[in-house]
């Protein structure tokens, strides 16, 4: 069982600041930016890689989850960064699927 496996199973504290039926959204414990919040579904596909057709919808939902907390968190109007990390070469580190939304600063580019 993953981390936020256990975070959904509500087995360990997390500060939660949406749910619905497909998905939770936490602030990141480690955050990198003045907004840095996990949207993470409550399905355990590992990252986008192990996604099928069947999970078109919610991949979708999770896109519109990340959107509606940018303007909830009021990040919206200067804009913000959606990152799904994959794998050892993407820096992923928690094997559960998630959309970090970074905002409240203006991000670099290239990414790290
Ligand atoms: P990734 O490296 O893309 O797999 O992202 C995993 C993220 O989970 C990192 O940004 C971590 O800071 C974050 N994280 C790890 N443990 C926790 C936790 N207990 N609560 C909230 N976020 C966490």
């Amino acid at each position: 069982m993953t981390l936020f496996a256990k975070i959904i199973a509500g087995e360990f504290p997390a500060d939660k600041v949406h749910e619905d039926e497909q998905c939770i959204a936490i602030r990141d414990i480690n955050p990198q930016a003045p907004v840095h919040i996990l949207v993470i579904p409550k399905k355990p596909l590992v990252n986008v890689a192990s996604a099928a057709a069947e999970d078109e919808k919610l991949l979708g939902h999770l896109m519109l989850t990340a959107k509606a907390l940018a303007i909830s968190e009021g990040i919206a109007e200067t804009g913000y960064r959606l990152v799904l990390n994959v794998g050892r070469h993407g820096g992923q580190s928690v094997d559960h699927l998630h959309v970090h939304l970074l905002g409240g600063r203006a991000m670099g580019w290239p990414p790290g």
